[in-house]
């Protein structure tokens, strides 16, 4: 978490402790801050505060944005095949369609065309990939559908966008929005749904009615007011985040293309600049991350599951990249705490530890 983020919260788990749904004076102290961390954040993306509705994570506000939708207008839910499993999960169940993406893994834009039409009424393509940190054109998404389904509330999952992207210039495009704390700085369970005033859909946690009946449940005001301090910093650091840590990419990825066999994922014009994905060929990543780990490198191969172990990426397969590459996937995260001594690190970690694997791999063949 960001120190400032933490400094908001902790009054919150200390003196001000009222449950801001109350009558009494430190309610109303409670609500206040809830009110004003909500005009922070609609400030960062360029929303009415109105149209922010707070949740317990971005899964939810994914899960809130498709299936509340598809609950209220029922019809076809539409999504891109490399979405996180957050949405993915939710249009599998609804029966909707997935669109393939392309080698470059963004979605294919005239197999989405193909899928709309006026029965559709959900759509779902997220800004930035989590595995690859792809960046969607999501000005030309927003075009096909505004046209081929006028019907359709169109939702982005922003979770791995706020750091990089100006969130100004994603919410015109589309109708809903997910972001996630826990992803610029601020507090695990804090996620945020943006919800164009007019736009309806069915609530999917029901109760006392907070957040005007959108979504029930006590409010987590300290988490809520780090987050909308951890937003408003990386609002402010964005463009100059954006050029240091682009420059410490630029610095890993080409001590790791040294490497022989390293192939880069996505090229750094479509890519957010705090992850680095390539495919180390003929390298195992679980070998691979064993050996990291004991340097100290904290690093993935897929996306993360919830018993932590290692899933085979289903971004890398709708991009068509082959097994020989993708068994050796190899994922990196960089962020506002991430220094030139850590890529230093991290490269020599790296290569080092595949030097190990290759010299084991020809001993066994000869
Ligand atoms: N969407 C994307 C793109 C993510 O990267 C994540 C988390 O990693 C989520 C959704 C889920 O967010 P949360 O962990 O807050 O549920």
């Amino acid at each position: 978490m960001r120190p400032e983020a933490v400094e908001a919260m902790l009054p919150f788990m200390t003196e001000v402790f009222a449950n801001p749904s109350g009558s009494h004076r430190f309610a109303r102290q409670a609500r206040k801050s809830i009110d004003e961390a909500r005009d922070v954040i609609a400030e960062a993306i360029g929303c009415k505060p109105g149209e922010i509705v707070f949740t317990g994570c971005g899964t939810e506000s994914d899960n809130t944005a498709i299936t509340g939708v598809i609950r209220r207008s029922p019809g076809v839910a539409v999504c891109s095949a490399t979405e996180h499993h957050a949405v993915l999960h939710c249009v599998e169940h609804a029966n909707g369609v997935v669109v393939r993406t392309n080698h470059l893994g963004t979605i294919d834009l005239e197999a989405l065309q193909a899928a709309l039409s006026p029965e559709v009424t959900s759509v779902s393509v997220m800004a930035v990939n989590n595995e690859t940190g792809v960046i969607t054109d999501l000005v030309a998404v927003s075009k096909l559908v505004r046209r081929y389904a006028p019907q359709a509330m169109l939702h982005t999952d922003a979770v791995q966008a706020a750091c990089w992207l100006d969130l100004r210039t994603i919410w015109p495009l589309v109708d809903t929005m997910a972001l996630s704390a826990h992803k610029f700085g601020g507090p695990k369970g804090v996620g945020i749904l943006v919800v164009r005033e007019g736009k309806f859909f069915e609530p999917i946690v029901l109760g006392g009615g907070q957040e005007r009946d959108r979504r029930s449940g006590t409010h987590n005001v300290g988490g809520i007011v780090a987050a909308a301090e951890a937003l408003r910093i990386t609002d402010i650091e964005r463009s100059s985040e954006v050029a240091r840590i682009g420059a410490l990419r630029d610095k890993l990825f080409a001590g790791l293309l040294a490497i022989e066999g390293a192939h880069r994922t996505i090229p750094a014009e479509t890519s957010v600049p705090g992850v680095v994905h390539v495919c180390l060929q003929g390298i195992e990543s679980e070998s691979l991350l064993y050996l990291l780990d004991e340097a100290d490198v904290c690093a993935s191969a897929a996306s993360a599951c919830a018993s932590g172990a290692m899933e085979p990426s289903h971004v890398l397969a709708a991009m068509g990249l082959t097994p020989d590459l993708t068994m050796g996937a190899l994922r990196l995260s960089l962020g506002h705490t991430t220094t030139v001594e850590d890529i230093d690190r991290a490269i020599v970690a790296i290569t080092d530890a595949v030097t190990r694997i290759r010299a084991v791999q020809n001993r066994r063949s000869l």
